[in-house]
C-alpha cells in the first residue's frame, strides 16, 4: 500500500496559489510592458530592501534561447530562505496580483484556470476542490468572477479529473458573500454540481467564529429548501492567532466546528505545542481583548464537565468573579496573563479535548505542511502540528494550499509527511485513509 490515493485528491488549494513560475512567465511574456507593477515593486522593496525591475526580469528571460526563469523564480517563489515573513510572502504574491489584474480586466482569467486544471491532471490528480476569493465592492463583478471560475472548472472537469469549487466569502460580510453565491446558483443552475461549498480564508484575527453564525443560519434554510444544491462550509482557523491567548485560539477551532463546518483549514492552534507557540515571539499570546476572555469564560463554564474529564480544572466561582470585573471595564481593554508550566500543560489537555470532540463529530482537519512552515509560524519540521494530529483520532487530510508560489505540489507534501512523521508510506496511507470520503457534496440526494 502506497500513498497514491492521498496524492490523487487535493482538498485544500487556492486557485491563485496554483500558478507556478512558468505560468507566471506565460501570463506576462506578451504584456509585461503594459502592466502596472507598482504594487509589486513597492512591497518588494519594503520587504527585501531592493527595488526590483519586473520589466527587465521578463525582457531578460525572453531574450535567452530557452527562456531562463531563474530570476523570475527568485522574485516569485516563496521558499524557506524567505524566513516565514508574511510581508515577504505578500510582496512575492503581488507579482501575481499585478499580472492577474491585467488578465481580469480582459476576463481571460478562465484560461489560467484551464492551465491549472491541466497541470493537476498531468500530475495525476483525479479530484480537486478549488477555492477562490474575489474582493470587490461591486456585486455584479463578484458574481461574474465566480461564475467564470465555476464554468471553467466545470468545462475543464473530466478526462480523469473531477474539479469542484468552494467560493471564499469575505470574513467581514459572510452573509452578503453567501447571498451572492445563492444568487449565482439561482441564475446558473448548471453550476450546482461544480459549486459545492463556501470557504472562509484570509486574515482571521478580528473575526471570531461566532460572527459567521448568520451565514450558517441562512445556509441551513437554503440547504433544507434546496437539498439538491446544498452547500457545506470550509473554514481556515487557528492558523494565525498572535492577537489572542492560546486557550482562545484552541476554542476558536472548536467553535468553528460546532457551527457545523465540514473541514477546518490548518487548525495549527490545536496541534502546535503551547510551549513552542509562546516561544516564537516576545510576549506571544500573553494579551487579548476583554471580549475574548469573556467568551473564554463562557466557554469554560459551558464545557466544564467535559473539560474536567480531560484534566482541565475549572473553578466556576473564580471565573464568575472575573467575568463580573471584566464586564465593568471600558470597551477595547485587554487582559494580560503570563504562562506557567501548569497553564501550558492545561492547554495541551484542551487541545486533546477539542481533537477528541472533532473526532467524535467527524470534523476534518486539513493540514498543509509547507504552507505552515513558510507562512504559518511553525518553526520547523519536528514541531509541525501534523505530528500531533497524526497521533490523535481526528479525520485528517494533507493539502498543498498554494503549491505554485511554494513550488511544492501535493505529492511533495505527502512525501514530506512520510519523511518527517516517523510513518512509512504504508503507515501514513493507513492513518489517513481515502481523502475522497471527505469531499463536499455527499449529503446531496442522488
Ligand atoms: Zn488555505
Amino acid at each position: 500500500m502506497d500513498t497514491d490515493l492521498q496524492k490523487g485528491c487535493e482538498l485544500h488549494v487556492h486557485v491563485g496559489g496554483c500558478l507556478y513560475v512558468d505560468d507566471i512567465f506565460a501570463m506576462g511574456r506578451d504584456i509585461y510592458e503594459e502592466v502596472d507593477w507598482s504594487l509589486f515593486v513597492e512591497s518588494y522593496e519594503k520587504a527585501y530592501g531592493v527595488r526590483p525591475d519586473p520589466v527587465r526580469i521578463f525582457a531578460d528571460a525572453i531574450t535567452t534561447r530557452r527562456p531562463d526563469l531563474c530570476d523570475l523564480r527568485r522574485h516569485y517563489v516563496f521558499d524557506q530562505k524567505d524566513g516565514g515573513d508574511f510581508g515577504r510572502f505578500m510582496a512575492k504574491f503581488n507579482l501575481l496580483i499585478c499580472l492577474n489584474r491585467h488578465w481580469l480586466e480582459t476576463e481571460r482569467d478562465g484560461e489560467l484556470v484551464e492551465r491549472i486544471v491541466e497541470r493537476h491532471r498531468s500530475e495525476g490528480l483525479d479530484y480537486v476542490e478549488y477555492r477562490a476569493m474575489y474582493m470587490s465592492h461591486g456585486d455584479e463583478e463578484v458574481v461574474s468572477f465566480h461564475r467564470r471560475i465555476a464554468r471553467t472548472l466545470r468545462n475543464a472537469s473530466g478526462g480523469g479529473l473531477t474539479a469542484r469549487y468552494a467560493v471564499s466569502v469575505p470574513r467581514w460580510d459572510p452573509l452578503g458573500g453567501l447571498e451572492l453565491v445563492l444568487r449565482l446558483l439561482d441564475e446558473s443552475p448548471e453550476l450546482a454540481d461544480t459549486i459545492v461549498g463556501i470557504d472562509f480564508c484570509n486574515v482571521e484575527e478580528g473575526f471570531p467564529p461566532k460572527t459567521a453564525l448568520p451565514l450558517f443560519e441562512r445556509l441551513e434554510r437554503h440547504n433544507s429548501e434546496h437539498p439538491e444544491r446544498s452547500l457545506e462550509v470550509l473554514y481556515h482557523v487557528g492558523e494565525s492567532f498572535w492577537d489572542k491567548s492560546l486557550e482562545s485560539a484552541v476554542r476558536w477551532c472548536h467553535e468553528a466546528a460546532e457551527l457545523g463546518v465540514r473541514r477546518l483549514g490548518h487548525a495549527t492552534a490545536l496541534g502546535l505545542d503551547p510551549a513552542v507557540a509562546i516561544s516564537r515571539r516576545e510576549d506571544a499570546h500573553v494579551a487579548e481583548l476583554d471580549s475574548e476572555r469573556l467568551d473564554q469564560i463562557h466557554y469554560d463554564l459551558r464545557h466544564q464537565v467535559e473539560l474536567r474529564k480531560f484534566g482541565v480544572e475549572i473553578a466556576p466561582g473564580v471565573l464568575e468573579a472575573e467575568r463580573e470585573e471584566l464586564l465593568g471595564r471600558g470597551p477595547g481593554s485587554q487582559v494580560t496573563r503570563d504562562y506557567s508550566p501548569t497553564r501550558l500543560e492545561e492547554i495541551r489537555r484542551r487541545q486533546d479535548f477539542v481533537l477528541h470532540r472533532l473526532a467524535e463529530s467527524g470534523t476534518v482537519v486539513e493540514s498543509c505542511p509547507t504552507s505552515n512552515l513558510r507562512i504559518g509560524g511553525v518553526p520547523d519540521a519536528a514541531r509541525h502540528p501534523i505530528h500531533r494530529f497524526l497521533r490523535s483520532q481526528v479525520n485528517l487530510v494533507v493539502g498543498a494550499d498554494d503549491p505554485g508560489i511554494f513550488d511544492s505540489p501535493l505529492a511533495a507534501e505527502i512525501d514530506w509527511v512520510v519523511a518527517h512523521s516517523g510513518l512509512d508510506a504504508r503507515g501514513l496511507a493507513q492513518r489517513l485513509g481515502d481523502p475522497r470520503r471527505f469531499r463536499l457534496g455527499q449529503q446531496r440526494p442522488r
